[in-house]
């Protein structure tokens, strides 16, 4: 198992473990809302991002998901899925952890299709160049319905303020629970952002 695999595998294990003590009744309200932009977000990109992809990409093989270990995974991604998963489910993610199927593509990826639930933000919001042209060059609007999604985005997940996915990690951590994946406390760049704000 490679660092990857490891670091992954021990942040679901520490989530599954603690996620009886969120204090659920504070945080639902962020909870919903995350959820029903997720939703809001999935639509769009069925509609208008996927029959580009699947042409583009899927169907001609170059890339049926994204590379092997190349995710970047937030602590609140897990969280979130983990609130969202039966314990089959999770079993089910963390076997493919574990045992990721052969062919260096997503460890996540298995053959019955992504093993969670909400999957990472970043999997929900990526769209390559070449993608992005061919889906908003003929319609600016939607370029900018798309824009507006990605400002929405930063409300749970970029911390120039109180965020989501802050909270999240800040929850685990006064459980005295440390995880590489909580990249709101731990990565330099998030870390200036944070230090901005409380100026
Ligand atoms: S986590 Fe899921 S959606 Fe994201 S790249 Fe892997 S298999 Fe695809």
């Amino acid at each position: 198992m490679n660092d990857y695999q490891m670091e992954q595998r021990e942040t679901l294990q520490i989530v599954r473990r603690h996620l009886h003590q969120i204090p659920l009744e504070d945080l639902e309200k962020q909870i919903t809302a995350y959820l029903d932009f997720r939703q809001k977000t999935a639509r769009f990109y069925n509609a208008h991002i996927e029959p580009v992809c699947e042409k583009k990409c899927f169907t001609t093989g170059i890339s049926g998901c994204c590379t092997k270990d190349g995710i970047i995974v937030f602590f609140a991604d897990v969280v979130i899925n983990a609130l969202q998963s039966t314990t089959r489910q999770l079993d089910h993610l963390e076997l493919a952890i574990d045992s990721p199927a052969p062919g260096g593509k997503c460890i996540f990826l298995t053959q019955s299709g992504c093993a969670w639930q909400v999957k990472p933000i970043v999997c929900e919001m990526f769209i390559c160049h070449p993608a992005r042209q061919q889906a908003f060059a003929p319609s600016p609007s939607k370029a900018q319905e798309w824009k507006a999604l990605e400002q929405e985005r930063k409300t749970f997940t970029w911390p120039d303020q109180p965020v989501l996915f802050e909270r999240l990690e800040s929850v685990f951590l006064n459980l005295g629970q440390r995880s590489t994946l909580m990249h709101i406390h731990k990565s330099p760049g998030l870390l200036r952002v944070k230090q901005n704000r409380d100026r």
